[in-house]
């Protein structure tokens, strides 16, 4: 992983604004040398702002050549999802779908294809929004409404002429996490479908995602560090964090973490993509 340069900083605003983050509040912080080596493998050409065309693996920011070229070097489509939910008093509300566009995209640089916008749709169950607060701030939609989209794109994906699919939810309540492998199994097309979920990669470092806790609040604290306030915490970790679960982000979080953790679930994911597009050509 290269230190951080100009041209990551451009990724990084290219990508927030595709998430609707404000690109002009964005660090210089993104996934560095990863994107870097994919961009050469592909062959592709930096402009005079220095982004390699090659790298940029987002649907909606391709033009129709790269999108073309993409495709027919790797006819994979990353689908990602996630929800507008209660992260702690920390976090950014639409963490889930942030975290796993930024993960999906990471994948797709490493292994190739394309990362369709992120899905910001949640069905319950979800964690209560913080007492003190008017404005509850949580959308569930219902497992229908979700299922019904998530079936809509991949019928167009394929379509398209994507030959295999990863519907993958950074939600991961337990509905979510079924509503993503009975999407799959019940996609009716010819494109291969891999229903999943983060926390089902990256055992090689123990990943097991958790909720605005350690490891949520070290992804995006590597991703966009200024959609992470901890002083928002109380600073006695005696004191318990409402609607958080899993390690104490005030003692375990750290961007470093958070770095491990998407190069981890990333590794694994562009690794899925090419079992399914070689199970799509033997069958
Ligand atoms: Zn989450």
């Amino acid at each position: 992983m290269s230190r951080t340069t100009r041209r990551d900083f451009i990724r990084t605003a290219a990508a927030g604004a595709a998430v609707g983050v404000g690109a002009g509040a964005l660090k210089a912080e993104d996934l560095g040398g990863a994107g870097a080596g994919a961009g050469a493998a592909d062959g592709g050409s930096a402009n005079a702002a220095g982004v390699s065309k090659s790298d940029i693996v987002e649907y909606e920011l391709l033009l129709p050549y790269q999108f073309e070229r993409r495709v027919e070097q790797c006819p994979l489509i990353y689908i990602p999802v996630g929800a507008l939910e209660w992260h702690g008093e920390h976090m950014a509300l639409g963490n889930d779908s942030i975290k796993m566009h930024a993960i999906c995209r990471e994948a797709a640089r490493r292994g190739g294809g394309v990362v369709f916008p992120p899905v910001f749709y949640g069905v319950p169950f979800m964690v209560g929004f913080g007492k003190k607060y008017q404005f509850k701030a949580n959308v569930p939609v219902t497992e229908p409404f979700l299922e019904q989209l998530l079936n809509t794109t991949l019928g167009a994906m394929e379509e398209v002429g994507f030959k295999a699919a990863i519907v993958i939810t950074g939600h991961t309540s337990g509905e979510q996490m079924r509503l993503m492998k009975r999407v799959a199994q019940n996609y009716q097309g010819k494109m291969k479908v891999y229903g999943t979920y983060d926390n089902e990669w990256g055992k090689e470092i123990n990943y097991t995602s958790d909720h605005a806790a350690m490891w949520e609040t070290s992804i995006l604290s590597y991703l966009h560090p200024e959609l992470v306030e901890m002083d928002r915490l109380p600073k006695d970790v005696n004191v318990k964090l409402e609607g958080v679960g899993g390690k104490d982000p005030r003692i375990h979080a750290s961007p470093e973490l958070g770095k491990k953790a998407i190069d981890a679930v990333s590794r694994d994911l562009a690794a899925l993509g090419q079992r399914l597009l070689s199970d799509n050509e033997q069958s």
